[in-house]
């Protein structure tokens, strides 16, 4: 280690040759601003705002939510707080909403579908985050997206939501940025399509790997097969950050692989303008970024794209970064 952690935290991310990558936090609630903070976050990238949702026995109501939002976004300062609408189902089933038991969780009514369903509940969320907006710099991010169809429909509750606020008298921020996470196959096959539909891609790569490679993120019998690092997973991300950029879209990925300091120098060369992982991990993802030029992260991404399988890029990856220390 070059750096105590509390010195990396008032550093910028950059390459050697000058290239910023943002780094921001992954957070579940307001309380996890202070770590972000000491860190050196700029900004939250995933506020997992079903959080706030879980272990209770109703939706937190609209002032709830509201107040939970402003706070996080007033601790953004200028930067960017990224709030993800809730990704309830799969892993995170919630009694209350009465929603059947499913035999595939992960394949079923989850996240954005929920949403979509439930206009109450989406609607009271989305005003909460609306009112929060007035008081920071808000974006609104939808999950587990996979057609243009459910990004309209979302847009339509957005301005059902400011129609209801304006009625109510109530302060908001109407020019709200609405971006979605890239975290199934056919949005990251699409990606083309849907950027031209939204403000913003933010790659979840723990479910990304989980559906493209068909290896449940947390059965233990198959955790040897789930790696961010299999080529069919690297060859999606790429793909994803070039079709956002040609649609002058920024791109950034929250899912445990911006974490990855093995995976910075790759992300990096494929030209990801943001990474957001749990706060503990930016000084090291810094760190790493730091330490090589532009030149060098693309010629061991090149590599990278040229190897067969999950545990040789890896191994590349580890010597790649140890050969600078
Ligand atoms: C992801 O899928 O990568 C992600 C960031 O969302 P979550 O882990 O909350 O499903
Ligand atoms: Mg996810």
């Amino acid at each position: 280690r070059k750096y105590q952690d509390s010195q990396v935290a008032t550093l910028v991310a950059v390459t050697k040759s000058n290239t910023k990558v943002q780094l921001a936090a992954n957070i579940g609630s307001p309380a996890d601003m202070t770590a972000a903070i000491k860190q050196g976050a700029e900004g939250v990238g995933l506020f997992r705002s079903e959080f706030p949702f879980l272990g209770r026995d109703a939706s937190p109501n609209e002032e709830e939510q509201f107040a939970a939002y402003k706070a996080v976004a007033e601790q953004c300062g200028q930067h960017l707080c990224v709030i993800r609408t809730m990704d309830i189902g799969g892993d995170k089933p919630l009694h209350y909403l009465n929603i059947n038991k499913e035999e595939n969780p992960f394949l079923g009514l989850r996240a954005i579908r929920i949403s979509l369903t439930r206009p109450e509940l989406f609607i009271t969320q989305l005003k909460a985050i609306l009112r929060a907006a007035a008081y920071g710099n808000v974006a609104i991010m939808l999950p587990m997206i996979i057609s243009a169809a459910e990004i309209a429909a979302a847009r339509r509750f957005v301005n059902q939501a400011q129609v209801e606020l304006t009625k109510e008298g109530k302060a908001f921020r109407a020019a709200v940025p609405l971006g979605i996470m890239i975290e199934t196959p056919a949005a990251a096959v699409i990606a083309r399509e849907l950027a031209t539909e939204c403000d913003f891609f933010s790659i979840g790569t723990n479910d990304l790997v989980q559906y493209t490679l068909a290896v449940d993120r947390g059965n233990p019998a198959v955790s040897s097969l789930y790696s961010h690092f299999h080529p069919a997973v690297l060859r999606l991300i790429d793909g994803v950050v070039k079709a956002g950029h040609e649609h002058k879209i920024w791109v950034g990925m929250c899912g445990e692989m911006a974490g990855d300091l093995l995976a910075a120098p790759l992300l990096t060369a494929m030209g990801l303008d943001k990474l957001s992982m749990n706060a503990p991990a930016i000084p090291r993802v810094k760190e790493v970024i730091r330490r090589f030029d532009d030149e060098q992260m693309r010629q061991v991404l090149v590599k990278a794209l040229t190897l067969k399988d999950a545990n040789d890029i890896r191994s590349l990856l580890i010597d790649f970064v140890q050969q600078a220390e």
